[in-house]
């Protein structure tokens, strides 16, 4: 047993960009998905998507044709709400996001408010995003509040090209308090990457993760210490700066699971 891998028993995967690109299956990911579970091979996604929650996420997977156990489904909102509520006490939350944020950070015992006296500013997208939000939000900041985000992309695929997402609006906070504490949850970070492979069932080197960010796919499974591996069906490579030699497969089909 030198230098020989463990069989690969799990994929974690990304969802935009990899299964789906907005309303629109990727078609080469649904039939490799359905290849690894015809297989026995676990799956599971992470996404630093907050505008769904995990059901959500697994009715339109099913829709599209992947049949997943909403349990191996991992958003950065639902992410967000359990650090809150393993981490704190009934605290006050400004929350600046859209409803399955509200309901999950509920859920959690966090105490929403709308005004600045808060203890933490939750940050997930909000595509109604006001400039009173703002406001009240880099007012609490002001006060000591902390900031918890759910995930740093500065940009999200929508019809068909790009809208600015949580990282545009969280950098608009760190440039107006930067001495506000941040928490941030979603990819890069590992813990959605670790609490995955607990609900997997498997060890780091026993799963493979796939995604078409470098900056936060890549990067967030590396950090968890998975191989992982970036799939050119996404963001367009060109757009993402140094891939860092980092391997790049065309296809899900091209993911190495013997
Ligand atoms: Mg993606």
């Amino acid at each position: 047993m030198t230098g020989s891998r463990p069989r690969v028993r799990a994929v974690i995967s990304d969802l935009d960009g990899v299964v789906y690109f907005g309303r629109d299956p990727i078609a080469t990911a649904v039939g490799a998905i359905q290849g690894w579970q015809a297989r026995g091979i676990g799956v599971a996604f992470v996404t630093n998507n907050s505008s769904r929650s995990a059901t959500a996420v697994a009715e339109k997977l099913a829709g599209l044709g992947v049949v997943v156990d909403p349990f191996h489904v991992l958003t950065a909102g639902e992410a967000l709400a359990t650090h809150i509520a393993v981490n704190f006490t009934s605290p006050r939350v400004f929350a600046i996001g859209e409803p399955v944020l509200y309901e999950a950070l509920e859920c959690a015992g966090a105490m929403l408010v709308a005004d600045e006296d808060a203890e933490i500013v939750a940050l997930g997208m909000d595509r109604d995003l006001s400039y009173r939000k703002l406001d009240i939000a880099v007012r609490a900041l002001l006060g000591g509040a902390r900031l918890i985000v759910t995930n740093p992309d500065l940009l999200t695929p929508a019809d068909g090209g790009f809208s600015p997402c949580v990282g545009a609006i969280m950098a608009l906070m760190t440039a107006t308090v930067p001495r506000a504490p941040v928490t941030v949850i979603g990819k890069p970070e590992p813990g959605m990457m670790r609490e995955a492979m607990r609900r997997l069932g498997v060890a780091a080197d026993e799963v493979v993760m796939v995604g078409d960010q470098v900056a936060t796919d890549v990067a967030a499974g590396r950090a968890a210490g998975i191989r992982s591996f970036l799939v050119a069906t996404g963001i367009p490579l060109a757009s993402q700066g140094e891939l860092g030699g980092q391997s790049v497969i065309d296809s899900l089909h091209d993911l190495p699971i013997d």
